[in-house]
């Protein structure tokens, strides 16, 4: 068994279905009544996945897989980063955190606003110790507008060149076979399996 240690139901939901292929039963932090949410104090997403993994598995004594992710713009050096949830402020939003972005960009032009989507992974052990990481990313460009109501956070405005659609247009399928989480999640899947036929979790 192991625990998906966050607290955005969306987030869980894709993390479930990227690690179905791993076979071992998935829990969330709210089946065991997590009602704290561990301080994301680092200044990368390997750091705040780490401390996730860590702080919820020490606090269950059980295995913990978290994902620290987010948006980084090119335009924006790098911003919103390791902020991207709480970008417009304390009290922010999926909603009051793109208009940020957008005013942001301004009328900056297609071609330069270019930006990348990260997923670091961490496994933890129930002692807090992290034995399983994985990173990847996804590149793309910021639309003007939001566009499409699935995913959540960026997805409306996160454009996938290829398909001239944003994340937030496309079905679930195809996030899950493009996206940063979705590359995560397979390079960290053999070190899983081993985990799981060692009877580990
Ligand atoms: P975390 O829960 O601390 O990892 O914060 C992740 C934040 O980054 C989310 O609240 C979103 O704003 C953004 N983010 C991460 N992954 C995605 C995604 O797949 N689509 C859109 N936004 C994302």
């Amino acid at each position: 068994m192991l625990v998906l240690g966050t607290a955005n139901r969306k987030k869980g939901l894709e993390l479930a279905q990227l690690l179905r292929p791993v076979g071992v039963e998935l829990k969330t932090l709210a089946d065991f009544g997590v009602d704290f949410e561990v301080v994301e104090d680092g200044d990368t997403f390997a750091a705040n996945a780490r401390l996730k993994a860590a702080g919820y598995a020490r606090h269950l004594g059980r295995w913990v897989l978290a994902d620290d992710s987010g948006l980084e713009v090119d335009a924006l050096d790098g911003r919103p980063g390791v902020f991207s949830a709480r970008y417009s402020g304390p009290d922010a939003d999926d909603a009051s955190n793109n208009r940020l972005v957008l005013q942001q960009l301004g009328d900056l032009p297609l071609d330069r606003r270019t930006a990348r989507f990260v997923c670091h992974i961490a496994v933890a052990d129930p002692q807090g110790a992290v034995v399983a990481e994985s990173e990847a990313a996804c590149r793309g460009r910021m639309l003007f507008g939001p566009r499409g109501s699935g995913g959540f956070g960026y997805d409306p405005l996160f454009e996938i060149v290829e398909y001239h659609r944003a994340f937030g247009e496309l079905g679930v399928g195809v996030k899950a076979h493009l996206s940063h989480r979705s590359r995560a999640a397979c390079r960290l899947i053999p070190q899983l399996t081993r985990l799981a036929d060692a009877g580990k979790i």
